[in-house]
């Protein structure tokens, strides 16, 4: 189908080089709590529609909101873990707007006086360090979900499920500090890994656990004033956020450079086609009438209750990574890998606490756990191989029982049918060949079928010495202690 009245001019690559994009995201996470923000609503995920609703959450009239204190526990704990400065006092306010998954007319969000404020977050992006300022964090409910397909009658008609409405959100805003798309991916990601870490979110977008909508604009580099920016909504992955992002700004620039103006709108991603279109003009803060909340406190949060919450929060990614290094002696490269989920880290650390080396455990999981994970698409916390059965296998390898190349053979093994390595070493017989005679056997075969090479290599050519190697290996299938088969093979060529 042709589609030539949306399409954007393509933009050269030259001409974009001259632009560049400044980003700001505003990132939604529903806060890990059993019951909604103001009632006593489960928050159960996947519960038939309209089954988690009470007076309070459907706006009725007369019904009085109460603060969940875990909702608020949550938030304070995720406003520590991105450095932010918690307030002394906050308070909510009423965004007034009309729309049907918002029964009372009105949202209860933070407004003038947010929870936290000036925070930052650090970011590992194309080798080097940034960091990102958070500008605010604050409380405010969900609204409903409205569903627009999977009804027979849903040409015509739109359902609305209540059990969403009152869920208990959490909004992250960052400063315009992001410069490009792949910067904005590196920072929801970091954000996700803090807050699972810090435990306030599942953080699952496919669920709408964790929303972005995106904003944006380009100057010509070197300008210092910002550009007009549009924001982007509907990104439900870190893929759609980032071909967004790509997208919007090459419209953007490809508008400026025909001589038109952006407008400041709200934008949304459209899946399907994979392009932005125009939803409303861009709605400003007056137009929702904002005013504090009369039916519910200010909220003023003790230092004593901070500090609490402050040595309940478990280890972040970042101290995690430097224990890593300090601790285990890992690369910094090794850390990142192995921190990337609590998961992982977790599983690296429960090999260590069962006798693995740290170093040797990093690089097994790096390259055949991971790999062997990712083939069959499960996590690492339904990993077939249970840590203590690695750290098993990895003693038997530093033992010298077996080889390292009988080590990824028993790794396979392992994974499959959840035996043991010492299980598996004998059943095959991989134990480590040591007897000397039986290697130097193989190694005088080895030599005696190889005249050119021996040759070559008593003329000087020393490469021809891995061939040897290899092929005492490969008679052994992987057993021969590599040790003792350099020697022989040494004295033998010498
Ligand atoms: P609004 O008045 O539209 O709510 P805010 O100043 O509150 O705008 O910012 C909302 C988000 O937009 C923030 O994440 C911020 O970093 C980002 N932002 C603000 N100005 C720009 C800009 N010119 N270009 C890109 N992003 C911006
Ligand atoms: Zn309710
Ligand atoms: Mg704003």
């Amino acid at each position: 189908m042709a589609r030539a009245t949306s399409a954007i001019a393509r933009v050269a690559p030259e001409v974009a080089a001259a632009y560049e994009p400044v980003i700001g995201l505003e990132v939604h996470v529903q806060l890990k709590t059993a019951t909604k923000i103001f009632c006593a609503c489960s928050t159960r995920f996947g519960d038939p529609p309209n089954t988690n609703t009470c007076p309070v959450c459907l706006g009725l009239p007369g019904s009085l909101p109460v603060l969940n204190k875990r909702a608020l526990e949550l938030a304070l704990r995720a406003s520590l873990a991105l450095n932010l400065r918690v307030q002394q006092d906050s308070r909510f306010a009423r965004k007034n707007y009309f729309y049907p998954d918002l029964p009372k007319g009105y949202q209860i969000s933070m407004y003038e006086l947010p929870l936290a404020t000036h925070g930052r977050l650090e970011l590992e992006h194309d080798g080097a360090t940034k960091k990102i300022g958070i500008t605010r964090l604050h409380l405010e409910e969900d609204a409903a979900k409205n569903i627009h397909e999977g009804f027979p009658d849903s040409d015509r008609n739109t359902y609305i499920d209540y059990n969403r409405c009152g869920m208990p959100l959490a909004e992250i805003v960052s400063e315009p500090d992001l410069r490009s798309p792949a910067e904005a991916y590196a920072y929801l990601s970091a954000l996700k890994q803090v807050l699972e870490y810090a435990d306030v979110s599942d953080c699952n977008m496919e669920e709408g656990s964790l929303r972005c909508d995106a904003n944006v604009s380009v100057r010509r580099r070197g300008d210092q004033r910002f550009g007009t920016k549009t924001e982007v909504k509907n990104l439900n992955s870190f893929r759609y956020l980032q071909r967004a992002l790509e997208y919007e700004i090459e419209r953007h620039i490809s508008v400026l450079e025909s001589g038109g103006r952006i407008s400041q709108e709200t934008r949304l991603w459209n899946v399907a086609e994979s392009r932005s279109e125009s939803m409303r003009s861009k709605e400003f803060a007056h137009d929702y009438r904002y005013f504090p909340d009369p039916d519910l406190l200010p909220v003023s949060v003790s230092m004593s209750w901070l500090a609490e919450i402050q040595r309940g929060t478990p280890e972040l990614p970042a101290a995690r990574r430097r224990r890593f290094v300090q601790e285990h002696g890992l690369s910094a490269y090794d850390a990142g890998v192995l921190t990337a989920t609590r998961a992982l880290g977790d599983y690296f650390e429960a090999v260590v606490s069962a006798g693995g080396p740290p170093k040797t455990a990093a690089s097994w999981i790096q390259t055949e756990l991971l790999r062997r994970l990712n083939d069959s698409g499960q996590p690492v916390e339904a990993s077939p191989l249970a840590p203590k059965a690695l750290a098993g296998l990895l003693a038997q390898v530093e033992a010298g029982n077996i080889t390292g190349a009988s080590g990824k053979k028993v790794f396979a093994a392992m994974f499959e049918t959840g035996k043991s390595a010492e299980e598996i070493v004998s059943a095959q017989g991989l134990a480590q060949i040591q007897d000397t005679a039986e290697i130097e056997r193989m190694c005088r075969e080895v030599v005696e079928k190889n005249p050119e090479n021996v040759a070559k290599y008593r003329a000087g050519n020393e490469g021809v010495f891995k061939s040897f190697v290899g092929q005492v290996m490969k008679a052994s299938r992987g057993r021969a202690n590599p040790q003792i088969v350099n020697e022989i093979l040494k004295r033998l060529l010498g």
